[in-house]
């Protein structure tokens, strides 16, 4: 069973639900909650309760956007600093160095601060980009047929897996509903944005993915 449907009995609605669905593993709410206590505070935790069970969320939703916001931070600097390097080696002459640069120039995100009027001020376009891997995250990506849940019930209350999504609870959201859920224009997004928007999709992913292990481990 997928870790979410374990963590979705924790809802009072759908565990009612669930009672005398058959075929379900007993499993007291208490080892759910327990279980969930092993797994590392991060953004990993704080997804998989927002998709599965929102009164585990342990964060504002604040607190889990400025966590989103360091780390996009952080490997902005990382970039900026391969780029200032690549820069430098040009400057020296190395062998290598125009290769290294182009990658560093091709890999570099906008800027992160904008000046206006001599106040730095964070480029508006990392939030956007954090709040729609947020949402993509959370619900935007969640398959309607089944909710996420990654199986649909018939009158007979007889489960089957959830032909819209083959069961992932998830569709693939589209490079163009990204832009759209940034607000950027699609030229936008492609040159300046989606590297950011992959990347940090993908790290909130991995994040999200490490959590259920953990959470997985600690249910076995
Ligand atoms: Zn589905």
């Amino acid at each position: 069973m997928h870790v979410g449907r374990k963590l979705a009995m924790l809802n009072p609605r759908t565990s009612q639900f669930r009672v005398g669905s058959g075929g379900l593993p007993a499993i007291v709410a208490t080892d759910v909650a327990a279980a969930l206590g092993m797994v590392e505070p991060g953004i990993g935790r704080e997804m998989l309760c927002r998709v599965w069970w929102p009164d585990g969320a342990k964060l504002t939703a604040h607190e889990l956007k400025n966590l989103v916001d360091e780390m996009m931070r952080e490997e902005w600097a990382r970039r900026e600093s391969s780029m200032l390097d690549a820069t430098l080696a040009v400057a020296m002459r190395g062998s290598r160095a125009q290769g290294v640069y182009a990658t560093a120039h091709a890999a570099r995100w906008p800027r992160m601060i904008v000046r206006e009027h001599e106040v730095p001020v964070a480029a508006s376009g990392y939030g956007r980009v954090r709040d729609a891997v947020l949402e993509e995250l959370a619900s935007a990506g969640l398959c309607q047929a089944c909710l996420g849940r990654g199986e649909v019930a018939n009158d007979m209350r007889v489960y089957r897996i959830c032909k819209d999504c083959s069961g992932q609870g998830h569709l693939r959201v589209s490079e163009r509903s990204r832009a759209d859920l940034c607000g950027f224009s699609w030229k936008t997004y492609r040159e300046g944005w989606a590297s950011v928007y992959d990347w940090t999709f993908q790290a909130c992913t991995d994040d999200l993915h490490r959590a259920e292990r953990q959470f997985q481990g600690a249910m076995a």
